[in-house]
């Protein structure tokens, strides 16, 4: 029985491993291994890994984790977690059944890729959802957004803090009424709502974007701002309440209202940075071992 389960093994899940570890805890990660951020070239915004690669930064944190003897991690997908007399068990792809005290579910949320052609040679590299992720890099250039009716308004309207030269690409009919079109004008933004057939680039650099009619659009990169789900169903194997536009519903330090679950990550839907997902995983480890060195005080 180990003390704590962690699903996902991104920065939030690793986050709180590393907590756990130095609290002397016995404790396994399980990692599917697809962390939302795989496609990216380098990541931002991290205090002191300003352009570490994406993937370089979660294995160094699972190097350091190699030092803390009982924390361990599986590399493998978590298809069903149940909670039973104070306790959780999870069941791995490979058939694997572990047992723990307490659960945190640190599994990530998958975005919605807008259905252009060739988009994934550019996605990560020139195309990103994130201008705070990777605004500074394209700052001052020729920015396309892409998004319809207010999701589009918006990040277009954001991406003015990166650029001036912002050009909302609607793919199709806009979805904006007049009041936002004329946002746009005020704002100088430019609208195009004709479909786009392709993106033109080297090597994962945007250079074009063509449309159904013929124009053809200079750009340097694009933003997109579609949905994206949570990727785990997990939680729904609890009563726990949640959205997908609110993230989990949950107290201090992470705590959903089912005794021992707890949460961290993007999946909470706050700020959807790095720091802020290892943030919250170590503001969940702290309150697994506070929970868990009370329950074993006399
Ligand atoms: C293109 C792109 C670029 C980005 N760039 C930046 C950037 O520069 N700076 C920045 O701060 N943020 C960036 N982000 C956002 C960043 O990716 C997220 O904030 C961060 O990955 C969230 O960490 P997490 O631990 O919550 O989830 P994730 O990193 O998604 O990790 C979740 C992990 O849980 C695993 N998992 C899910 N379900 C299960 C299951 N059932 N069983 C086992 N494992 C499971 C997944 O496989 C995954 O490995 C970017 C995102 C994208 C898409």
């Amino acid at each position: 029985m180990y003390d704590a389960i962690i699903v996902g093994g991104g920065p939030a899940g690793l986050s709180a491993a590393l907590i756990l570890g130095r609290c002397l805890r016995s404790v396994l990660v399980c990692d599917a291994g697809h962390p939302r951020n795989a496609s990216s070239h380098a990541l931002h915004a991290y205090l002191t890994r300003e352009g570490i690669s994406p993937l370089d930064f979660l294995q160094t944190a699972r190097d350091e984790l190699k030092k803390f003897e009982k924390v361990s991690i599986a590399q493998c997908e978590v298809t069903k977690a149940t909670r039973r007399d104070d306790q959780f068990e999870v069941t791995l792809l490979d058939g694997r059944i572990f047992q723990s005290r307490k659960l945190l579910l640190a599994t990530g949320v998958v975005d919605v890729i807008p259905k252009i052609h060739g988009i994934m040679d550019f996605f990560g590299k020139s195309i990103f959802n994130c201008p705070y992720c990777d605004g500074w890099e394209v700052r001052h250039q020729k920015l396309a957004v892409y998004g319809k009716a207010h999701r589009g308004l918006k990040l277009a309207k954001s991406l003015k803090t990166w650029s001036n030269d912002i050009l909302l690409c609607t793919d199709g009919a806009s979805g904006l009424s007049k009041e936002d079109c004329e946002v746009l004008e005020r704002n100088n933004i430019q609208l195009v709502d004709h479909k786009i057939i392709r993106l033109e680039g080297d090597d994962g650099r945007l250079k074009k974007i063509i449309f159904e009619n013929g124009d053809v659009s200079e750009r340097e990169a694009m933003f997109f701002n579609t949905e994206s789900y949570i990727r785990s169903r997990l939680l729904e194997q609890f009563e726990c309440n949640f959205s997908e536009e609110d993230g989990v519903e949950r107290g201090k330090y992470e705590k959903t209202e089912i005794p021992g679950l707890y949460v961290a990550g993007n999946i909470l839907r706050e700020v959807q940075l790095v720091i802020v997902a290892a943030a919250e995983g170590a503001q969940a480890a702290f309150g697994i071992n506070s929970a868990l060195a009370k329950e074993d005080l006399n």
